[in-house]
């Protein structure tokens, strides 16, 4: 045959991926393995979370791949095996591959923040991979009374979507000023500065006053752990106990990528950045927010990026071509109020190991008329119909 492909992780990357491997060579056997029937896509779950979006805009299935040839396997892969070449899937299915590609988005790091756990999640959510997550945390701002604390815990980087827990303290305050105006948010950081610092303060002075607080890190913010039981959260600087906890913990490869021997001792996946191959599994390519992706922020716009870029290395690689040298372009919205959003756009290349930015890019000016922001929260949305339609169909 002419090459056989399997693909982990029916997400931004590996959607794009098999789709676009499928489409340069339609002679390769593609096959997709993704647990989940539905996808629930995490860009724009803020607005589900604070009442602005129905989640159903956020799913989306994968019939379309599999009329264009993509085999879907709804299992989970729970063991890899680099010299055969297999990979095992829940029901013990081995199924053989040429190439693997690995894009099992992120897991999170429980050791990092003792105290938290799957069972601590049901209590004080992170819904940083959506789905019931997401619902979880709506349902607690809900019930919330007015004038109560809603605490966000935000941890160090790498991590998937830097800037967007500062998306979502901005939409939970919006959701707080017109719902329950007594109310605070309260931001617990690990890290001193972020992502579009100045345009978020700017808009949370304009838009919210003072109900959005922020401890950095260098005052004590960095979470330590929590106690599920009491709602407590212990940072360097004190204990709070607020009304809803939004607990986002530390983040590494999703776990299958360790299981196939492909993360370092950083937890995420050290890649080629030319044909995203593993640097420690070979034959085994890594993209999305598992792999270290140097100067380029964990998004969805990159992983889908990054999966058209491997599909095109790996044909051709089976063509026994060199494999040309990818450009990537991602670009990450915020908004932080209904009708105003800012961006952040990047253009990165292979420089030695690892994505270097190639030109500043573009970011949205600190000042600009109400106008600007109004057209960049609409080309958000635009953006979002895009990058699904590209990945599902
Ligand atoms: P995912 O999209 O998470 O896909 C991983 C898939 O792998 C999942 O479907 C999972 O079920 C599957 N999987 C895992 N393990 C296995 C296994 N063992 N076997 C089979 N399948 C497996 N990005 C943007 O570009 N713009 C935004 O505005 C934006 N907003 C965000 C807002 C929030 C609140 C969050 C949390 C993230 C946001 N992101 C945004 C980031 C974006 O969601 C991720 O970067 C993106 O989903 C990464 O794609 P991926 O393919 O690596 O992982």
């Amino acid at each position: 045959s002419a090459g056989r492909v399997i693909v982990v992780g029916g997400g931004f990357g590996g959607a794009a991926c098999a789709r676009a491997l499928k489409r340069a060579n339609a002679t390769l056997q593609v096959t997709l393995i993704e647990p989940n029937k539905v996808f629930t896509a995490c860009p724009f779950s803020n607005e589900v979370i604070t009442g602005l979006r129905d989640i159903e805009l956020q799913q989306f299935g994968y019939d379309r791949l599999g009329t264009e040839g993509v085999r879907i396997v709804n299992q989970a892969a729970t063991k890899v095996d680099p010299q055969q070449r297999t990979v095992t899937v829940a029901d013990g299915t081995s199924l053989p591959y040429d190439r693997l590609v690995l894009s099992p988005g992120i897991d999170f790091h429980f050791e990092g923040l003792p105290g938290y756990d799957e069972a601590a999640s049901e209590k004080m959510p992170h819904a940083w991979k959506a789905g019931t997550q997401t619902l979880l945390l709506r349902k607690q701002l809900e019930a919330m009374e007015d004038g109560g604390l809603v605490a966000i815990a935000i941890p160090a980087n790498p991590s998937r979507c830097p800037p967007a827990p500062y998306e979502r303290a901005s939409l939970i305050a919006h959701y707080l000023k017109t719902r329950k105006p007594r109310s605070k948010v309260l931001i617990l950081d690990a890290k001193d500065s972020f992502s579009q610092q100045r345009l978020f303060e700017k808009a949370w002075k304009e838009l919210y006053g003072d109900m959005i607080e922020r401890v950095a890190l260098s005052q004590g913010g960095r979470v330590t752990s929590v106690d599920p039981l009491t709602r407590t959260i212990v940072t360097e600087f004190g204990n709070y106990t607020p009304d809803v906890a939004n607990v986002i913990p530390p983040q590494r490869a999703g776990r299958i990528a360790e299981i196939a021997g492909a993360t370092d001792a950083t937890g995420w996946c050290p890649i080629d950045p030319v044909t995203f191959e593993s640097k420690l599994a070979p034959n085994i390519h890594v993209i999305g927010d598992a792999c270290l992706g140097g100067g380029i922020p964990k998004s969805a716009s990159a992983a889908s990026a990054q999966g058209k870029a491997c599909a095109a290395a790996i044909v051709n690689l089976f063509a026994g071509r060199a494999p040309e040298t990818p450009r990537l372009i991602g670009v990450c919205y915020n908004t932080v109020a209904p009708g105003y959003g800012f961006s952040l756009a990047g253009n990165y290349q292979p420089k030695g190991d690892i994505y270097a930015e190639v030109e500043s890019g573009a970011t949205s000016p600190v000042d600009a008329p109400r106008e600007l922001r109004a057209r960049e929260a609409a080309d958000a949305e635009h953006w979002f119909q895009t990058v699904t339609a590209d990945c599902f169909g």
